[in-house]
């Protein structure tokens, strides 16, 4: 299976007069070992329909397909969504009947916009909106069971940060509602074009159930965006307009079995689903 190297991206991007933009997060992977190394850490399979976010110029999508049952690409530069059928068409023609390339914003996207259920994600993801994204999908696509997404490295660990580390904060918790979610190594800034001026990282993520609460997941969410708007603060503090007073706030912790003084940051998305069921 050949794969898209420096000189096919720049060929490409050229009889495409294409201009990548910061906009879009438009960074293009040039090297076969990375892709392959995506594909690989993610563990997909001829079972799997693999979801890929922002394909780009095709450079995962080739690798992906040798080794998928089908992948469903969703791209919004629509000259990039044009061009992937017959870029797979001419470079990988056994694998393309695989492909289906849905030109859309991802951040909008549901089911009904797929013409296949994805059981996995797996994507080099637009590095200004990784993080909505990401808790869009999971959030949307329940049938999506595990994921490895390549992301800016200080996203990856926030992604992951665990209770208590300095970057864990309002994704780490969103994540974790849906997710295992793990650091999967490092990826320099040379396997693009453009280089990107940060790093990036892998993240893998396996789905899990959500923590058990007779709330509903925006009421949880609600608490969670209260307890971190304002991260210096104790709960008692920053969750008093979500109780409606600091006192309200006291009586709601008290209830749900967690000390008022601590801060958020300390919680994790157990703790708050209590707090949001406790009110
Ligand atoms: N997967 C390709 C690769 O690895 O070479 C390209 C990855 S590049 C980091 C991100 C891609 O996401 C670009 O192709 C960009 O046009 C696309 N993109 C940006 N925002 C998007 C959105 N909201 N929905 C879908 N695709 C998006």
């Amino acid at each position: 299976m050949s794969l898209l190297g420096p000189v096919e991206v720049r060929t490409l991007a050229e009889k495409l007069n294409i201009r990548p933009t910061k906009k879009l997060g438009q960074n293009f992977v040039i090297d076969g070992g990375t892709v392959r190394k995506i594909v690989r850490v993610a563990g997909v399979g001829p079972q799997d329909v693999v979801l890929e976010i922002g394909p780009g110029l095709g450079s995962l999508t080739l690798a992906l397909l040798g080794e998928v049952a089908r992948v469903v690409a969703v791209e919004i530069d629509p000259v990039l969504a044009g061009q992937l059928p017959l870029t797979v068409a001419e470079m990988a023609p056994e694998h393309a009947d695989r492909l289906s390339v849905v030109g859309a914003d991802a951040l909008k996207i549901g089911p009904e916009d797929l013409p296949a259920t994805p059981t996995a994600l797996v994507a080099n993801l637009p590095y200004n909106v990784s993080v909505p994204v990401l808790l869009h999908l999971l959030e949307v696509l329940p049938s999506l069971r595990r994921g490895l997404v390549m992301v800016q490295s200080e996203v990856a660990d926030r992604l992951a940060a665990p209770p208590g580390s300095r970057t864990y904060g309002v994704p780490s918790v969103k994540a974790a509602w849906y997710a295992d979610v793990r650091r999967a190594g490092p990826v320099g800034r040379n396997v693009f074009w453009p280089a990107p001026n940060v790093d990036s990282g892998l993240v893998s993520l396996i789905r899990r159930d959500p923590p058990e609460t007779s709330v509903s997941r925006e009421e949880v969410f609600a608490v969670i965006d209260a307890a971190f708007a304002q991260r210096r603060k104790t709960l008692r503090a920053a969750l008093a307009s979500w109780a409606g007073t600091a006192a309200a706030a006291e009586a709601t912790l008290k209830a749900a079995g967690i000390n008022p003084t601590e801060r958020g940051e300390q919680l994790n998305v157990h703790d708050f689903a209590r707090i949001a069921a406790s009110r």
